[in-house]
């Protein structure tokens, strides 16, 4: 049996390294040969965090016996627990909804391995469908089974991965990149630094599958500067993937040559966007450019580059060793697989959560989520952060997936959902995230560098109390011009908090509104 220790960012900054501390020295201190004590990734419940699990080596989160809000007082105790009873006092169900109505695929072995450990990571089959895909299958045969999978791309817009991926297989033979974004900048979503901190592999397993695919011999993973935990784990891992034959000149003794290096975002948002995250790779400042050429034809360096985003090559493996067929089995009929979700706001249950596409609202906030603490009522969940909109309580049975969300006037995103309660002030929400749009502008095009400068002073002036009707028709018009008319992604995004709650909470506005105006 093993006593693991979720040692992912949220425990650490509620204090787990300590409780991984006491742990080991009361597990030597006892002479307990028997019971290994390690640290992993995230086991998705951070607000009851540190959390610690006592499993059998080969179980899940969902066999293990949990202990939540673990101090270092507790470890001689939780010892004491391994082969006999559990604390009560410290016990944290598995069996409630949290645990057991998610699908976990991408977060897998998040809880479970040693982020750290290369051997651990092989010992759940990692590396398997990287070896598979190099010698039994022909670069095409991959490509065929990511488009077979019905993937789509997780960082946000929901481009089909397996069609990105054939565009740049057919471009000629030559130097071609392969890229992974992971330069998450959205208020309130973590769900690709978790992916990092916990199962680094993965998504460097995917990365070389995807070089494989498509013909690229060199990859780049750009990751923030302010998730200096993903970053050390990533160092970790390509240094000991190098050292395994997973990535170097000879990838797996195959002739298949694979290397990825890291780039660090100084954290501009913009750089998000995937021209201004090439420029930046390349050197220069993070701006975005007018596309096409698109990427996939000329990106870094003027070569042919394959972007994805973190929770997408973390899908990959599992879709080479499963096959695409089992993958597409899973979701709805538009958008296939589960999707990593990061609960934030007014929600019981804050972390980490991996469901079905297609699974309601209602299901992951009321059921999974546990719903709104202090017995307020829900009003509205902001999904896709400053890019997105919000959803009222009329919409909680809606199936969660690309189509769906766009059609209520958002999208999905990277995954980030913030859950607002009754108290939540729909202007100023909007507000909030004009705010974070205006200070993130680059500006390089007009219409979003004063645009965006414009909505917020209209959106304070209403916040405030004295905005006037011609105000508010203002505000509407400006937000139709800085979406039609800016140059990338985060211009033509920025207004959508304002329009959806506009949309469904105009009554919200329009009491802010000057008496006689
Ligand atoms: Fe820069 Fe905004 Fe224009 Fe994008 S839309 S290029 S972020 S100024």
């Amino acid at each position: 049996r093993e006593i693991r220790v979720c040692v992912a960012a949220s425990c650490q900054s509620s204090g787990a390294l300590p409780v991984l501390e006491a742990l080991r020295s009361a597990c030597e201190a006892q002479g307990q040969g028997r019971c290994k004590v390690k640290g992993v990734g995230c086991m998705g419940l951070c607000s009851a965090g540190p959390l610690v699990a006592v499993a059998d080596k080969d179980a899940g989160l969902d066999q293990s016996v949990l202990y939540r809000a673990v101090t270092p007082d507790d470890a001689p105790e939780i010892l004491a627990s391994v082969y006999g009873a559990p604390v009560a006092r410290l016990q944290c169900p598995t069996d409630q909804p949290f645990f057991t109505r998610q699908q976990r695929i991408v977060l897998e072995n998040s809880g479970v391995i040693d982020p750290e450990s290369l051997r651990g990571y092989i010992a759940v089959g990692g590396y398997a469908a990287l070896v598979q895909a190099l010698t039994e299958m022909t670069p095409a045969e991959v490509v065929r089974e990511v488009t077979a999978s019905g993937l789509r791309g997780r960082g946000g817009g929901g481009y089909p991965t397996g069609l990105k991926w054939s565009t740049v297989a057919k471009m000629p033979a030559g130097q071609k990149y392969i890229v992974c974004n992971a330069d998450e900048g959205d208020p309130g979503a973590f769900m690709d630094r978790a992916v990092l901190e916990s199962d680094p592999h993965r998504v460097l397993e995917g990365m070389a599958i995807a070089g494989y695919a498509v013909g690229a011999s060199k990859g780049y993973v750009y990751v923030r500067a302010e998730y200096p935990l993903a970053v050390a784990r990533l160092e970790t891992a390509i240094r000991k993937a190098r050292r395994a034959g997973f990535l170097g000149t000879k990838v797996a003794d195959t002739q298949f040559a694979f290397d990825i290096e890291l780039r660090l975002g100084a954290g501009a948002f913009v750089c998000g966007e995937e021209t201004a995250l090439m420029a930046s790779i390349e050197g220069l400042r993070g701006q975005p450019r007018p596309r096409p050429p698109y990427p996939a034809e000329s990106g870094l360096w003027g070569c042919p580059t394959l972007i994805n985003n973190v929770e997408t090559f973390a899908n990959i493996p599992p879709i080479i060793r499963n096959g695409g067929d089992w993958f597409a089995t899973i979701g709805t009929e538009g958008s296939k697989g589960t999707k990593v979700f990061a609960l934030a706001g007014k929600i019981r249950n804050t972390g980490l959560i991996e469901v079905p596409m297609g699974t309601s609202l209602r299901e992951i906030i009321e059921v999974i989520g546990g719903g709104i603490p202090g017995g307020k009522g829900f009003k509205a969940v902001q999904t896709g952060g400053p890019s997105g909109g919000c959803i009222p309580a009329d919409y909680l049975d809606i199936p969660v997936d690309y189509d769906s969300l766009k059609s209520l006037g958002t999208i999905m995103g990277s995954g980030g959902m913030i859950v607002m309660d009754e108290t939540s002030c729909m202007v100023d929400v909007a507000r909030f995230f004009m705010e974070f749009c205006m200070s993130e502008s680059c500006g390089k095009c007009v219409p979003c560098r004063t645009g965006t400068w414009q909505l917020h002073a209209l959106l304070a002036k209403i916040a405030k109390g004295q905005g006037t009707r011609a105000d508010l028709a203002l505000l509407e018009d400006l937000c139709e011009v800085v979406r039609a008319t800016s140059l990338c992604g985060l211009g033509q995004t920025a207004p959508n908090p304002v329009l959806s709650t506009l949309r469904h909470f105009r009554d919200e506005y329009e009491a802010k509104l000057q008496r006689d105006a």
